[in-house]
């Protein structure tokens, strides 16, 4: 399968899935590890209809020489992320239980003694925080908010008031990590109970 057979085969699924409404969300997966290139979904389609051509190669400051596809506006974080965890693939959706964990929690969302930590790579009974960072346009910003959070035993990022991103060494292994981080989340937030202190 090529990257952009695969690209577009996983971006079907997670619209199925309700996270990349509209031409929200991007993927992407690393060519080329030195120097650094990502194929990287294209800008502004519906995310359920895209084409093997639909992909586009950056480097890892999300730059393309390619004249007629133009990479996401998010591709630079993608490279950012593939260069600083060293992932094969990357996956930025939009879910909702990602942003609405950042509202309760903006420091940090905290996850403990969860069967589906397993499923994110970790054990039932630890810990987990996933890092929080403000949203910006700015891709650079962002990734330095990424960098200076990065721990490399935590795949994954929300960006609050805008959507998660989760990597791993290909794309199946960041969508089981997706998956579950996704059902962690909304558990987390259906089972604050109206009143609490957000923060607890
Ligand atoms: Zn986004």
């Amino acid at each position: 399968m090529t990257p952009g057979e695969a690209l577009a085969a996983e971006c079907a699924r997670y619209t199925a899935m309700g996270w990349m409404r509209g031409t929200s969300g991007n993927l992407s997966v690393v060519v080329d590890r030195d120097p650094l290139r990502l194929a990287v979904t294209v800008s502004g389609k519906d995310k359920g209809e895209l084409t093997p051509d639909d992909v586009v190669v950056i480097d890892a400051e999300g730059r393309t020489d390619d004249s007629v596809r133009v990479p996401s506006a998010e591709a630079g974080l993608h490279g950012r992320i593939a260069a600083v965890s060293g992932a094969g693939a990357v996956v930025h959706v939009h879910a909702l239980a990602p942003v609405v964990a950042a509202e309760h929690w903006p420091d940090g969302v905290e996850l403990s003694d969860l069967e589906m930590l397993k499923g994110f790579g970790r054990q039932a009974h630890e810990t987990v925080v996933i890092p929080v960072v403000p949203n910006s346009q700015d891709m650079r910003v962002l990734g330095d908010a990424f960098e200076a959070g990065f721990r490399e035993d935590v795949p994954a990022l929300i960006v609050a008031r805008h959507g998660v991103y989760v990597w791993g060494d290909d794309l199946y292994q960041a969508r089981h990590r997706l998956e579950c981080l996704e059902w962690l989340l909304r558990f987390k937030t259906e089972t604050t109970r109206r009143g609490d202190s957000p923060r607890t």
